[in-house]
């Protein structure tokens, strides 16, 4: 006998869930978890650098690099309703569709030390200089801190951080690092 709730049981069977999706969804993909987390790298820091146009362009140039078959790739990232490069860097978080790794439940270039010290230092500096709704502050902070600021912005961006105060508000850093 155990004496777990129903919430713990629950919450155990939404867990188990979770794993054989993330499982299934792996043997589908052509792609392995890091070779998914270069692709949206690539793609996430081309966007910011470049601008998207609605279209593969830049997953079709890391296929290509990397000998991977881009219809295969786009065949299994319409099955997750991913269209184009835009859909891919902010809504295929590696680490969301084929579970977590050792020291990552969801994408982020930065460590976590790292990512603290930006949350600490943005909310200071909106505090005393405001935000232009813009990343005028969290750019200041990545090129200080030898960052990769693009991928690292898009990597922000698709966890709602629209610009720094909003980077502030809705990056959290407990749903980042296990
Ligand atoms: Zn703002």
């Amino acid at each position: 006998m155990t004496n777990k709730s129903k919430k713990q049981l629950r919450q155990e069977a939404i867990r188990a869930e979770i794993a054989k999706r993330q499982s299934t969804r792996a043997n589908l993909s052509p792609l392995d978890r890091n070779q998914l987390l270069s692709l949206v790298e690539y793609v996430g820091k081309n966007i910011i650098e470049n601008g998207h146009e609605n279209n593969f362009q830049f997953s079709a140039q890391w296929a290509r690099r990397n000998s991977v078959d881009l219809e295969k790739l786009t065949d299994f990232l319409a099955s997750e309703r991913i269209n184009d490069d835009w859909d891919l860097a902010v809504g295929c978080d590696p680490f969301d569709l084929m579970g977590e790794s050792e020291d990552r439940l969801s994408w982020m270039p930065l460590d976590q030390t790292e990512l603290e010290d930006l949350l600490d230092w943005l909310d200071e500096a909106v505090q005393e200089r405001g935000c232009n709704h813009d990343y005028t502050l969290s750019k200041e902070w990545l090129s200080n801190n030898s960052a990769d600021t693009a991928t690292t912005l898009m990597a922000l961006m698709a966890k709602g951080g629209g610009c720094d105060c909003e980077i502030v508000l809705n990056v959290e850093p407990e749903n980042i690092y296990p």
